[in-house]
């Protein structure tokens, strides 16, 4: 019966049904039955996110409802984290991670578990984490699955049992808040992994691993280290010349690879998205100028070596977090009547940029979004030219894009046959106002500076927080249409043959929209924020959407999404096809009881200061936002309970499996206490 529903738009189903699995499998018009997989993070070598598959169409995508979820996840304590991984379908199984980098391996018909591997984080771990225990997925090749974990192993797992066949230490200093929540990406004979880490004071690099024997082939530094040890490689040499010699080389330069690479495997040449500077402001990091290589910059790097091809900074000098990490995606494009090679990325500083990805060259670049630190992109030199108004070293400045980027980390999509790439943009400024210094604290949030968004649902941020699902011509440089904005924060992006595009929200919504005008084809509620991107594949001529449900990740702290304050944030895996079902919501959570104001007694100005300070530099990164249970812990509604464990949970780490830390070793009681008596202070002064 499930054959002949799926075959009924090619008529006479009765015959049909036998010739399925012969006929149905030729013919660009009858992909929708071959078995297809997604055996790669951007589905295929170019990263497009772009399947042939076209079964769930602009005219079925109506039918579409739930075949089955999985929700068997290993969560720890209270706090439902984001879920940010791309899956991997190869062989009829679905391979994907969820918190804590715990792997998962279920049958892609039907859901169930055939095995999981659990890493072991130290819960310890989040200390040296930016934006939670996330993980983006992992990759799959000769019979093993890797993956890197938030503690910065590179762990290759037997594909059939999950059980562990090596384990690398990518880390460089394990002192140094160094986490992995990227997915490590094949290239040619090696597997390679960055990390992050940039907003805590690190050395970004990238380190490349043989498939079989896990042994380190080579390892590229994206920035400097200290002057006082050797350069690892000519290319640190080369960049040493772009920083001023009395840079803060103890705070690390940032330049971390926490997400996005793609390899050319005709080119045999890996690409990497280089992170931002730490500290942030230049002139603070390098006070005597410089653009300071390779922040910033995709890097095109010799897969069998590490050695560089070529480089290109889209933010010489950034101040801005204005990463170049976001996901390159690789096409042929005709420019100026000559196919080329290109790479193309949306960063997070605004501009939308074309290269020629055999020799570097810039090709184009033009605003999509609206920014105003730069005027435009010289494509003479390459450069910007900068409006003045990202200058923020005097005095606080208001600044287009954020530092969440107009493009944050989650996967945009490329439909070749309408040359459209589809961006899940995000309209948002910051104000910024600049440290006078930064001085290194071990795990700390060291950017030196401040960058405060307008909360979502104030009057300041009507109209502007808002995720925008932009389908982009590269070839014209220019929007083609804009999604009206449903969503404060937009997931990745699915786009197929079907003539269709899919992306989720944090309002719980999945939409399907079509790819040629953005004209919403159905909207299915979900009841939990999405951030991850789908992916699609089929077995036995049923079509398949999958996508992991689940808000977190570095933006929850400025709020929990809309969906996230009413359902519990169920960290799920939907699977759709035609003809399934409605998505249970998840239990509707019910108000927070208010929990009595407490008062201490030491209350001096400057005491609750110094506990101002001591949680913005410890506490801030996850506990800022007062919201619902499924966000961190509110700290301005503690129970009694919570109270009166408050040392415990601080200072001696009762919550530390749940990722709570224990801060023994950099908080003494004196700064416990200014803590609370700063939290007791502003919970009354709130109240
Ligand atoms: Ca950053």
């Amino acid at each position: 019966m499930r054959k002949l529903f799926n075959c009924w738009f090619l008529g006479a189903c009765v015959l049909v049904v036998c010739v399925c699995f012969t006929g149905c499998n030729r013919g660009a018009e009858n992909v929708g039955f071959k078995d297809a997989e997604w055996a790669s993070h951007g589905h295929d070598g170019y990263e497009q996110r772009y399947s042939e598959l076209k079964g769930i169409n602009v005219g079925t995508a109506n039918e579409l409802g739930l075949a089955w979820s999985f929700d068997g996840f290993t969560t720890r304590g209270q706090v439902r984290r984001g879920m940010e991984a791309t899956p991997i379908m190869v062989g009829g199984v679905l391979y994907f991670t969820g918190t804590w980098s715990v792997v998962y391996a279920v049958d892609a018909r039907t859901g169930e578990l055939i095995w999981e591997y659990d890493p072991e984080v130290d819960g310890q771990w989040i200390r040296k984490t930016c934006c939670d225990a996330v993980n983006r997925g992992v990759a799959v090749r000769d019979g093993k699955v890797f993956v890197g974990t938030l503690d910065g192993y590179l762990d290759a797992l037997d594909i059939k049992t999950g059980v562990r066949i090596w384990r690398q230490d990518t880390l460089i200093d394990r002192r140094r808040a160094y986490s992995i929540t990227g997915a490590p990406r094949i290239a040619g004979d090696n597997i390679v992994i960055g990390n992050g880490g940039a907003e805590l004071g690190v050395r970004g690099y990238v380190s490349a691993y043989n498939l079989q024997t896990g042994e380190m082939v080579w390892r590229f530094f994206t920035v400097p280290g200290d002057p006082k040890g050797e350069d690892e490689h000519i290319e640190i040499t080369q960049a040493r010349t772009t920083w001023s010699k009395d840079s803060r080389w103890d705070v690390g330069g940032g330049g971390t690879v926490w997400d996005s690479m793609v390899y050319d495997s005709k080119l045999d040449v890996l690409y990497i998205g280089v992170g931002n500077g730490s500290p942030w402001p230049s002139w603070l990091r390098s006070p005597g100028g410089g653009d300071n290589l390779y922040l910033s910059s995709i890097v095109a790097l010799e897969a069998k070596t590490g050695k560089m091809v070529w480089h290109y900074q889209t933010t010489p000098a950034d101040s801005w977090d204005y990463t170049a990490t976001q996901h390159m995606i690789l096409a042929r494009l005709t420019i100026n009547g000559e196919d080329r090679d290109i790479i193309m990325q949306a960063p997070k500083n605004g501009f939308f940029y074309v290269l020629d990805r055999v020799t570097g060259e810039l090709l184009s670049a033009e605003k999509y979004t609206r920014v105003t630190w730069a005027d435009r992109i010289d494509l003479e030199t390459g450069r910007p030219v900068l409006t003045g108004i990202g200058n923020y070293q005097k005095e606080g400045k208001t600044i287009w894009p954020s530092t969440a980027g107009g493009h944050n980390w989650q996967p945009m999509a490329y439909n070749k046959d309408l040359g459209l790439v589809y961006i899940p943009m995000l309209e948002l400024p910051m104000t910024f106002t600049s440290h006078q210094s930064v001085s290194f604290q071990q795990d700390s949030i060291l950017v030196g500076a401040n960058a405060r968004p307008p909360r979502p649902g104030s009057p300041q941020a009507q109209g502007v927080f808002q995720n925008v699902l932009t389908a982009w011509d590269p070839v014209a440089q220019k929007a083609v249409w804009k999604s009206k904005p449903k969503s404060w924060w937009g997931g990745g992006v699915l786009a197929t043959a079907g003539g269709i595009v899919i992306q989720g929200n944090a309002e719980g919504y999945l939409d399907v929209l079509n790819a040629k005008d953005g004209t919403v084809l159905k909207s299915i509620p979900t009841g939990v924020g999405i951030i991850a991107a789908p992916i699609t594949y089929a077995l036995d001529g049923e079509q398949y959407i999958s996508v992991l449900t689940g808000f977190g990740g570095g933006i929850k702290r400025y709020l929990p999404g809309v969906a996230a304050l009413k359902y519990e944030n169920k960290p799920q895996l939907l699977t759709f096809k035609l003809g399934g079902v409605a998505v249970v919501l998840p239990e509707e959570l019910e108000a927070d009881t208010l929990n009595p104001v407490y008062t201490e007694s030491n209350v001096s100005p400057e005491f609750v200061a110094e506990g101002r300070r001591v949680f913005m530099g410890n506490c801030g990164r996850c506990h800022a936002f007062r919201g619902a249970k499924n966000g961190y812990p509110n700290l301005w509604n503690m129970s009694e309970n919570t109270y009166e464990s408050f040392d415990a949970i601080v200072s001696e780490g009762a919550l530390e499996y749940g990722g709570m830390p224990n801060f023994k070793d950099v908080l003494d009681e004196k700064q416990v206490l200014a803590l609370k008596v700063f939290l007791a202070a502003d919970q009354k002064a709130s109240r």
